[in-house]
């Protein structure tokens, strides 16, 4: 009983390590070009909805630094003074550049309908060609 089972994992065995070569060679000095590639023609190109926005650098009101909210649910607190803001003053502040969540670069952003509302509503990364989309069926 014992024989069949031990032939059998040391297939298993051998068959996974015939497996991993090849990922593991993914991983070494081509893994940037791969995951450039990756971005480009995979569907995870961007996300949706405000809980996914992405980082957001604020101008804090009172002493003009540069407040840097992670999250959309994230407090907002100046690192240079004592300013501190709940995320529903987001619209009060003023946005100076949302950072690629992917790349870390600066993300090209904008609204569509400035009279409705005051906040940021599409960005997109012209490096990866992340994107992200508000949805209004979220208000
Ligand atoms: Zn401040
Ligand atoms: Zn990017």
């Amino acid at each position: 009983m014992t024989d069949p089972l031990q032939t059998l994992f040391r297939g298993l065995k051998g068959t996974g390590r015939r497996l991993l070569k090849p990922l593991q060679r993914g991983d070494g000095p081509n893994k940037f070009r791969l995951s450039a590639v990756d971005t480009a023609t995979t569907t995870h190109d961007g996300d949706a909805g405000w809980a996914k926005r992405p980082p957001a650098t604020l101008e804090c009101p009172r002493c003009g630094s540069d407040i840097l909210q992670h999250n959309a649910r994230d407090s907002i607190d100046c690192p240079r003074c004592v300013a501190e803001f709940s995320y529903e003053e987001f619209p009060e502040l003023e946005l100076k550049r949302l950072t690629c969540p992917v790349c870390r670069s600066e993300m090209v952003h904008g609204q569509r309908h400035p009279e409705q509302l005051d906040i940021v509503e599409w960005a997109t990364c012209n490096d990866c060609r992340y994107h992200w989309e508000f949805k209004h069926s979220y208000l």
